[in-house]
């Protein structure tokens, strides 16, 4: 059986590349979005009751890593990029039908926008479904995952004194908690697997309209050099 889906709405998301955004959602819960609801769904009608709920569920559609063949087996980040598992025992991004699935806080409801955080979506994520979260339901204590068995051991994120200078102001520009952002993304180590970066390597990415840069001091802390406006 074919069914065509079509998105209900698109979120605007603080993470405007794929490199360093947070492997699972409420890794960064200074990640925040707007998903703008689409028609028929921008009405008050749509989400009338939302407002007693403190999580969603969304389903959407990884719209920059749609393939056309399937894979049978993907090689997670996760694990290392280096070892190939069957694709329904990850949560990796190229898959069949292309959908992802995160549990984000839902900070404020308004007809046509609902405002998160704890994301770990791209700018411009078609959302095909909102559900809510319940607690009773959907957390399961005994719960048992070997391969992902707890957060990523988050690495040393250092301030330049400028970088730090200049996060405060975007963020005060910005009405966003971007230093908190950033420093909760960049703690995730966004390098590839087994990158050993030499000292004067620079890495870059664009959060909200700030381009962020750092380098390693050594591997396994990270030094934030500068936080520029760029449009
Ligand atoms: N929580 C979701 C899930 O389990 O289905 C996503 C997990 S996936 C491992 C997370 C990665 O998806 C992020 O690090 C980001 O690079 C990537 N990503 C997020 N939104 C995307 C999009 N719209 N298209 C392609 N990749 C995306």
């Amino acid at each position: 059986m074919n069914h065509s889906v079509a998105p209900v709405g698109i979120l605007r998301s603080c993470f405007k590349e794929k490199f360093a955004i947070p492997r699972q959602p409420q890794l960064a819960p200074a990640a925040r979005g707007v998903l703008e609801l689409l028609p028929p769904f921008d009405q008050g009608d749509a989400v009338a009751g939302l407002e007693q709920v403190s999580h969603v569920w969304l389903l959407f559609l990884f719209h920059q890593a749609l393939e056309d063949k399937p894979r049978l087996k993907v090689r997670p980040p996760r694990l290392g990029g280096n070892k190939s598992m069957g694709v329904f025992a990850t949560r990796a991004t190229h898959r069949p039908n292309g959908i992802g699935q995160s549990v984000v806080r839902l900070d404020k409801v308004e007809p046509g926008r609902l405002f998160l955080s704890g994301i770990d979506l791209l700018d411009g994520t078609p959302v095909l479904d909102i559900k809510p979260y319940v607690p009773y339901a959907d957390s399961i204590g005994d719960a048992v995952n070997e391969m992902a068995s707890a957060p990523p051991a988050p690495i040393p994120v250092q301030w330049g004194e400028q970088a730090l200078l200049q996060a405060r102001e975007h963020a005060l520009r910005l009405g966003e908690p971007l230093a908190e952002l950033i420093e909760q993304c960049l703690a995730q180590d966004p390098r590839p697997a087994y990158q050993i970066p030499p000292v004067e390597r620079i890495y870059g990415v664009k959060f909200w309209d700030v381009q962020v840069r750092w380098h390693y001091p050594h591997p396994d802390m990270i030094r934030v050099l500068e936080v520029v406006h760029e449009p």
